[in-house]
């Protein structure tokens, strides 16, 4: 009752006194309260676009203090949101409820000979990558170092190895999971099955709080890199673009490249801090293998009209080779210094494209970029193939394996009317890129107010996502606005859903 009338009035009284006390000393941890000096800093996330107002936030140090949140939750019939990184980019990290943050619990224990890696859900990709580096190990993740494997591995997880090995998702072997009655479970191919399936894409705050994820590992961290560039300056130049565009998705996207190169398009306005900037076609990648190879993989690219080749590099360390393809020469979006808040706020809106695209198709497209009011708007496609499209589509519950590429739009303001003026900007480009849809968005990258949202990520995987959701959490203590509503639980029968083969290991099924 309490609770709920104070999620109606969006209240932030924050938690009864009696309830507080208690919690802070039941718990290792720190508890939050709305008037504490930390609290407005602390109920913040990446993007300062979102500042809800949670009842109450607990650093959790270990999983004692979880249980203990999830204790109190219940009894108040609370909202639970959990947080690890706090990059999500909808802002479902940070809601009016119970804010359980997990980002101290970033433990990493690799075990080299076995090739296997038990990490926190608060490790951040900086940290793992970091570690992996000391045994000359990699495991796909995330480009930037502050993504915690938390929410990035829940949502599929894409980075520029993702095309060379698979998703994040599709290397873990095993999850150890706190459900919301306090109960842990531990869940693979052969301990519940289910919730192994619909944790790998289901999306966080669904099925219980995350714990811990055992990776599979890969020998071998050192990748060459490359970068080449179209300039967009011109329409002459843009032409070759999008000509070079239509022959990459053809030639080099689904099919064509070796599986042994990552890589990524990025649409960006790039020059020095202060000048004009010129609006240009990045193509940045890794390639497992030597630089001589690299060169000769990349020759029909280096054909096509404008391009350019802005760098080689030999092969290095991923963690440098990561942030030298981030940063050089500029990083992507480049922010003055000086910028407040930084980084500014920022929306972003995915659309999976999965069907050809003439060229005249994406002249239009990169046109449409070009036309931005602001210098900071980028795109970027995350391309797939490769390794990510030989699992099988239901392996687990990230289903976008027959793409050509995910191709996001990200713009940022830092005024009021900026922002009006971005959001209808990035709404001309939902209208543009339309007739190019085929109705998948990569849920990593959720944007709020879409009502369409279960539907574009996990299609008709939701309803079986709806069942486990209703077995696993059935009081439906987590959840915010994109999250999966629970179904009464009844066990799966044969040919469920039609096509669906059971809950497989998918790197076992992609070998076999
Ligand atoms: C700057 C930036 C760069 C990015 N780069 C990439 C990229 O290269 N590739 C890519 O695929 N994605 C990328 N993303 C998207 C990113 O993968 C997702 O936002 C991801 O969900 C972030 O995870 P997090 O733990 O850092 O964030 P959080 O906001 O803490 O979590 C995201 C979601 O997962 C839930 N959650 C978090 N931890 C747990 C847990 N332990 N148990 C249960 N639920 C949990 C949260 O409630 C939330 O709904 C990027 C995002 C940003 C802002």
């Amino acid at each position: 009752m309490w609770a709920a009338r104070r999620e109606a009035e969006g209240s932030t009284q924050g938690l009864p006194a009696k309830y507080a006390e208690e919690l802070q000393r039941n718990i290792l941890g720190t508890v939050v309260l709305p008037g504490d000096p930390e609290y407005n800093a602390d109920r913040m996330l990446s993007n300062p676009r979102f500042s809800a107002c949670p009842e109450v936030i607990v650093y959790c140090e270990v999983e004692a203090d979880v249980a203990e949140c999830l204790r109190v939750a219940r009894a108040l019939l609370m909202a639970v949101v959990v947080r690890s990184g706090g990059h999500s980019t909808a802002g479902f990290s940070s809601q009016n409820g119970f804010l359980i943050d997990v980002s101290r619990m970033n433990d990493v224990c690799i075990t080299p000979e076995a090739l296997r890696a038990w990490v926190g859900p608060g490790t951040n990709f900086g940290k793992f990558n970091a570690k992996l580096q000391t045994y000359d190990l990699h495991t796909p993740g995330g480009a930037c170092p502050d993504v915690c494997v938390g929410g990035y591995m829940q949502g599929g997880g894409y980075g520029f190895t993702a095309r060379i090995f698979g998703m994040n998702c599709d290397q873990v072997e095993e999850i150890r999971v706190m459900l919301t009655d306090g109960r842990i479970v531990h869940a693979s191919a052969d301990l519940n099955p289910d919730l192994f399936w619909a944790v790998r894409g289901g999306t966080g705050s669904n099925f219980g709080v995350l714990l811990a994820v055992k990776y599979r590992l890969y020998r071998g961290s050192n990748f060459s890199g490359f970068s080449v560039r179209w300039s967009m300056q011109t329409d002459d130049g843009t032409a070759k673009a999008a000509q070079s565009l239509a022959w990459l998705q053809e030639n080099f996207m689904r099919t064509g490249a070796p599986d042994t190169l990552g890589y990524q398009m990025i649409w960006a306005f790039e020059g020095p801090t202060g000048q004009p900037k010129e609006p240009v076609l990045l193509m940045r990648g890794v390639y497992r293998g030597s630089r001589e190879d690299l060169q000769a993989v990349l020759s029909p690219v280096l054909d096509l009209p404008g391009a350019t080749l802005q760098a080689l590099y030999d092969p290095q360390p991923y963690v440098d080779l990561n942030r030298i393809l981030l940063s050089e020469p500029y990083e992507v979006p480049e922010f003055p210094a000086d910028m407040t808040p930084m980084p500014p706020p920022e929306a972003k809106i995915s659309r999976y494209v999965a069907k050809p695209v003439s060229a005249d198709g994406w002249k239009q497209l990169l046109d449409y970029f070009r036309s931005s009011p602001s210098p900071y708007t980028i795109a970027a496609m995350e391309i797939y193939g490769g390794a990510i499209a030989r699992m099988p589509v239901r392996g687990n519950a990230f289903l976008h394996r027959d793409v050509y590429c995910d191709l996001f739009f990200d713009v940022f303001w830092l005024t009021e009317q900026e922002e009006e003026q971005m959001m209808q900007f990035i709404k001309g480009w939902e209208e543009t890129f339309a007739p190019h849809w085929t109705g998948q968005s990569y849920q990593n990258y959720p944007s709020p107010d879409n009502p369409g949202f279960a539907e574009q990520y996990w299609g008709d995987n939701y309803w079986l996502l709806r069942l486990i959701k209703g077995k696993y959490d059935p009081l439906n203590l987590l959840r915010f606005p994109q999250s999966i509503a629970p179904l009464e639980w009844h066990p799966p029968g044969p040919g469920f859903p039609p096509g669906f083969k059971g809950f497989e290991d998918p790197i076992q099924a992609a070998a076999g």
